[in-house]
């Protein structure tokens, strides 16, 4: 367990605890941001923001592939179908 320096009479005291044991002052530790419950990294909600109209294009595109294929135009339908796929990538990093 770390210790602290207690903001009011400078002696160590446990990060844990929730008062100092000489003056009796409160500890303010910051609460571990893992701990922090109901929030989802920030980095998730970014990435889906931006770039989902790209990754939207591109699964499109993969669908549209993927039809055409089956309807016979094989060729057309790689083509598109890779396209997409790269449209999507490129929506998924950006
Ligand atoms: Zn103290």
């Amino acid at each position: 367990m770390a210790m602290m320096e207690c903001p009011e009479c400078g002696k160590e005291v446990s990060d844990k605890a929730a008062a100092c044991p000489n003056c009796g002052a409160p500890i303010a530790a910051p609460p571990p941001k893992a701990a922090r419950p109901g929030r989802e990294p920030d980095g998730v909600s970014r990435s889906t923001r931006s770039g989902g109209a790209w990754e939207a294009i591109g699964f499109l595109l993969i669908v549209a592939g993927m039809l055409i294929g089956m309807a016979g135009n094989g060729g057309l339908g790689w083509a598109l179908g890779l396209s997409g796929f790269v449209v999507f990538l490129v929506g998924r990093f950006k």
